[in-house]
């Protein structure tokens, strides 16, 4: 396929956002394109190998209700890949099926450097939907577009917390596996020993933590792994780690494993928190700390006991410090790829300022799909959330550009088109 140089929509990323709002769109007479800087999945094609789905899948779509990882109202992953919890690749691979089954146009090794308004110095609020189109600066040339739809997510720009020596850190969302990194770090029983020695000669040091005496203070290293961020990314890597027979210790200012609530996107999942109980009853070696707010990340020269190689030290704001002999791992979030066009958004505390229609406040033309999508303090950050929008902007880009688009009723009536906001409101539920 040549990449075409001119389109009414073009759809940057291939992930769940991205497809989802093409399969919307290819129900249209549009000219659309989605632009992806890898492959179809890419970032669940990342996911470490042991990382499953929180959210399960089951085939109810024939009594009404969706799958809850399907990005279209007549696909279940459940049903597609016979199981409940895909990992990264199964899912990555449903994804592709849809992709081939609706013959979306995606161009793949296509990265969207930049996205620049055509009439960058007009006032584009202003200028409503009489706004001129965009051009995407891309690695393979520029691509002008009526509209964009941006769907790049959040897991290819990992944040490192802004953390003092977080380069001595190893970001969660770069491991391909589990197995293979406690592999990478693994001691022999006659390390563990002296460690287990040196850390028994000191009588006055916790087991876990030791108090620090300032910068290279010494002690035991009584953690393999040492984790920065206690939600589900970091209690996803615990529970990988600690399958792998490795000591891992979580670090986090709140503790989010303590609290329950009903939107899974602020608490642990409830199969995260089901693994986890399970992991603690077993004994699993999974020590949590909560208050404990990371500042910085040291690398040290151990001695003699590890000739090998060097410790790291994580220091927290209360002066405790936390030593282990694998590089520790960030578990501190995404910076999510907004960062590469915030400046076409307006940001209200954090979340990118849209219309009801998920376009731009800012940029009227450019749209966005996918987890950073937010309504009234709502995420909508699982796939069964943001999946709700892809018809919203499909039927409003569809109007804009004259097209009919009563075929997307099917996302009405398969209820899959989420147009009343008052939903977002927190909800409670009664047991
Ligand atoms: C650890 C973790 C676990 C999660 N588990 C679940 C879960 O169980 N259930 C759930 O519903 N959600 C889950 N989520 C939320 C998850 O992020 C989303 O559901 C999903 O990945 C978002 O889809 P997306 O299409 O927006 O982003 P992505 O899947 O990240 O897709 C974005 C695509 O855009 C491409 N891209 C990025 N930048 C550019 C660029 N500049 N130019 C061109 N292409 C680009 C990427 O290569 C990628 O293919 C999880 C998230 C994380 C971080």
């Amino acid at each position: 396929m040549t990449l075409p140089r001119t389109i009414d929509v073009a759809i940057v990323g291939a992930g769940p956002a991205g497809i989802g709002t093409a399969v919307a769109l290819d129900a249209l007479e549009t000219e659309h394109v989605v632009l992806e800087r890898d492959c179809i999945g890419a970032s669940f094609r990342q996911w470490p190998d042991e990382m499953r789905l929180l959210t399960p899948s089951f085939p109810a779509n024939a009594f009404g209700v969706r799958d809850l990882n399907a990005v279209t109202t007549d696909t279940s992953p459940a049903l597609a890949l016979d199981c409940e919890h895909p990992t990264g690749e199964q899912y990555a691979d449903y994804l592709e099926a849809v992709a081939t089954f609706h013959e979306l146009p995606i161009y793949g090794g296509v990265e969207v450097d930049r996205v620049v308004p055509d009439d960058e110095t007009a006032d584009r609020s202003a200028a409503g939907d009489e706004a001129g189109g965009f051009t995407l600066e891309t690695s393979e040339g520029p691509i002008e577009a009526e509209y964009v739809v941006w769907a790049a997510g959040q897991y290819q720009y990992p944040s490192d917390g802004s953390l003092s020596g977080a380069d001595h850190a190893v970001h969660v969302s770069t491991v391909d596996s589990w197995a293979s990194y406690a592999g990478q770090w693994s001691i022999d029983e006659d390390e563990r020993n002296a460690e287990a020695e040196r850390a028994a000669s000191d009588a006055d040091r916790e087991p876990a933590r030791i108090a620090a005496d300032g910068a290279g203070a010494a002690g035991p290293i009584t953690d393999d792994v040492v984790i920065v961020g206690g939600a589900e990314s970091g209690i996803d890597a615990a529970l990988g780690l600690a399958d792998t027979g490795c000591s891992v210790t979580v670090l986090d200012g709140d503790g989010p494993w303590q609290y329950r609530s009903s939107d899974p996107s602020e608490v642990l999942s409830p199969r995260t928190s089901d693994r986890l109980e399970s992991a603690l009853t077993e004994g699993r070696p999974i020590d949590l700390v909560t208050d404990a707010r990371v500042e910085a990340i040291e690398r040290e020269r151990r001695g003699p006991v590890r000739a090998d190689g060097d410790e790291y030290v994580v220091r927290t704001a209360d002066g405790d410090a936390f030593r282990s002999r694998a590089p520790p791992l960030l578990a501190t979030g995404f910076e999510g790829s907004l960062a590469v066009v915030d400046d076409l958004f307006a940001f209200d505390g954090g979340a990118p300022a849209l219309t009801d229609r998920d376009e731009s406040t800012e940029t009227p033309g450019l749209f966005l799909v996918g987890p950073q999508v937010a309504h009234d303090g709502q995420q909508f950050c699982f796939i069964y959330k943001f999946r709700q929008r892809f018809a919203v902007v499909a039927e409003t880009v569809g109007d804009r550009l004259g097209v009919d688009t009563d075929p997307l009723e099917e996302y009405r009536e398969k209820r899959m088109f989420l147009e009343d906001l008052e939903c977002c409101e927190p909800d409670y539920c009664d047991c």
